[in-house]
C-alpha cells in the first residue's frame, strides 16, 4: 500500500509549503497538503511534513500530529531551526525548532528543496557536500586587511568573498540548489554543514581579521593592548550585526533567548537591527508569496527617498516580477504544480533565484540571461546611507546614520 504523506502548512511565508508542490506525482506515496493545520482531521499517517516556523502555542496540534505518523519531517529552515524567524528571539519571541516539540528529521534549506524532501521520504539520506566545494570561487583563508558591508558589482571577480572581507558563510554550509553564491551574494547558511555553524563561523570570521584595527582606550582607535574601547572600531564597523550575518538560521537552536524589548509584530522583531544592505535578502528569504513585493518596496522606498535613479530596464524587469507575484497568490493556493514550476523558473532567470538573491539597490547584481543590453546599463548600486525614514508600497522603516535598521513596519 502506498504511504500516507501529509504536509502541514504552520508559519507563514509558505515558500516551503508551496515547494512540495514539485514533488514528482509518480512519487510512489500518497500526498495530501494540509493550507491551514487547526483544520485537520486527525488520521494515522506515514510522514507528517512540518512546513514553516513554530511557536509555542502550536506545540499542542504539533504532538497530536507526531501521535499519528510513524515519521515526522521538519521540512526548510524555518520548522528545523526557526529560520530568519528565528532572529525574533533576540526579542523574547520563542520561535520553536520542531525537534524542540517532537522527534523529526530536519532537511534543512531556504527554500527547503522538494528532492531532499523526497529522499528522506523514501528512507534516503541527503547528499552533505560542501557548499565551497561547488563554489567558482577559491577560500585561500589569509588575514584581512578589512572588512566590508556591500562589494562592487562591477569590480567583482572570482575570489572568496571572505578573501575580500566580505563575510560568507560558506565555510559552515551544505551544497544547495539556490546557490547565492553565484549571484554575488554571500552565504547565510540556510543549510548547515556541523553543529553550531554560527559560532564556528564567528570564531573562523574572527580569526581571519586578525590584522583589522580594533580600537583601543588609550590610543584613541589604533590597535594597542590596553583596554578595548567603547567606541566603534574597524571591526564593528564591518560587522554591524553579528545575529544576522553569523546566526540568520540558528539562532534559537545556538542561542538564548533574549531581552530585548518585542516591537510587537514577528516581522518586525526580525528585522529592526539589520543592516538596510542585508534587508533585500533577508526579504527574499522570509517573504514567501509576498517576498517580491516585500524586496521591492523595502529597495523602491530608499531609491525615492535618497534619489537613486532607474532606467527602464531595471522597471521592467521589476515589474514583471510583480506580475507573477500578482498570479501566485491564488494558483498556490489552489495547488497547481505545472503553474508554479514556470513561475519559479521565471523569477530564478531574473532573481537568481527563490531567495530573490540577485535584486539589489539601482538594479540587479548580476547580468541577467538573455537581456541584450550591457550589464552596465542594469547593474545594482553600492549604497551609501542617509539617516532617515523611508516609506514604499507596504513597508516603512527608519535606520540610522550607520544604516541601521530601528523601526519597521509591513503592512500585509
Ligand atoms: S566561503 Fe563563500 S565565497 Fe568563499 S569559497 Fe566558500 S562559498 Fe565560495
Ligand atoms: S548559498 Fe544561499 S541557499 Fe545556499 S546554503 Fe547559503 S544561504 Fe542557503
Amino acid at each position: 500500500m502506498a504511504q500516507k504523506v501529509t504536509v502541514f502548512n504552520f508559519g507563514t511565508c509558505a515558500k516551503c509549503f508551496d515547494a512540495t508542490l514539485l514533488l514528482p506525482a509518480d512519487n510512489g506515496y500518497e500526498l495530501k497538503r494540509a493550507l491551514e493545520p487547526s483544520k485537520w482531521v486527525p488520521s494515522p499517517i506515514d510522514v507528517a511534513v512540518i512546513t514553516g516556523y513554530l511557536l509555542p502555542k502550536d506545540k499542542v496540534l504539533v504532538e497530536k500530529i507526531a501521535k499519528n505518523a510513524k515519521l515526522v519531517i521538519a521540512f526548510g529552515s524555518c520548522a528545523a531551526t526557526g529560520g530568519p524567524f528565528g532572529l525574533a528571539c533576540a526579542r523574547g519571541t520563542k520561535v520553536t525548532p520542531a525537534r524542540d516539540m517532537v522527534e523529526a528529521i530536519d532537511v534543512h534549506g531556504c527554500v527547503g528543496e522538494w528532492f531532499e524532501l523526497h529522499q528522506v521520504i523514501k528512507g534516503n539520506q541527503p547528499d552533505r557536500a560542501k557548499l565551497c566545494d561547488a563554489c567558482k570561487r577559491r577560500s585561500t583563508c589569509k588575514f584581512l586587511s578589512e572588512v566590508v558591508r556591500q562589494i562592487d558589482p562591477s569590480q567583482d571577480d572570482e575570489s572568496c568573498f571572505n578573501d575580500r572581507g566580505f563575510m560568507c558563510n560558506g565555510y559552515v554550509a551544505r551544497q544547495c540548489k539556490e546557490k547565492c553564491i553565484d549571484v554575488a551574494t554571500p552565504c547565510r547558511a540556510c543549510k548547515p554543514l556541523v553543529d553550531h555553524p554560527g559560532i564556528r563561523m564567528l570564531s573562523m570570521f574572527g580569526t581571519l581579521m586578525a590584522n583589522v584595527e580594533v580600537g583601543t582606550e588609550a590610543t584613541g582607535g589604533i590597535a594597542g593592548t590596553d583596554k578595548l574601547a567603547d567606541a566603534p572600531d574597524d571591526v564593528t564597523r564591518s560587522v554591524p550585526d553579528v545575529s544576522g550575518a553569523f546566526f540568520r538560521f540558528s539562532l534559537p537552536v545556538e542561542m538564548p533567548i533574549g531581552k530585548l524589548p518585542s516591537t510587537g509584530s514577528i516581522l518586525s522583531d526580525v528585522f529592526t537591527g539589520r543592516p538596510l544592505e542585508e534587508l533585500p535578502l533577508l526579504a527574499g528569504m522570509l517573504g514567501g508569496r509576498r517576498a517580491i513585493s516585500m524586496v521591492l518596496d523595502i529597495i523602491e522606498a530608499y531609491e525615492n527617498g535618497t534619489g537613486i535613479e532607474i532606467n527602464d530596464i531595471v522597471k521592467g524587469y521589476r515589474n514583471k516580477l510583480r506580475e507573477i507575484e500578482a498570479q501566485m497568490q491564488s494558483v498556490t493556493k489552489a495547488g497547481d504544480a505545472a503553474w508554479y514550476g514556470s513561475a519559479a523558473d521565471a523569477i530564478r532567470k531574473i532573481a537568481g533565484n527563490m531567495n530573490l538573491s540577485n535584486i539589489f539597490f539601482g538594479g540587479f547584481k548580476t547580468p541577467i540571461k538573455d537581456e541584450q543590453a550591457p550589464f552596465d546599463e542594469y547593474k545594482s548600486k553600492i549604497i551609501e546611507f542617509k539617516k532617515g525614514t523611508y516609506q514604499a508600497g507596504r513597508v516603512k522603516y527608519a535606520i540610522d546614520a550607520e544604516g541601521k535598521v530601528n523601526e519597521f513596519s509591513w503592512r500585509p
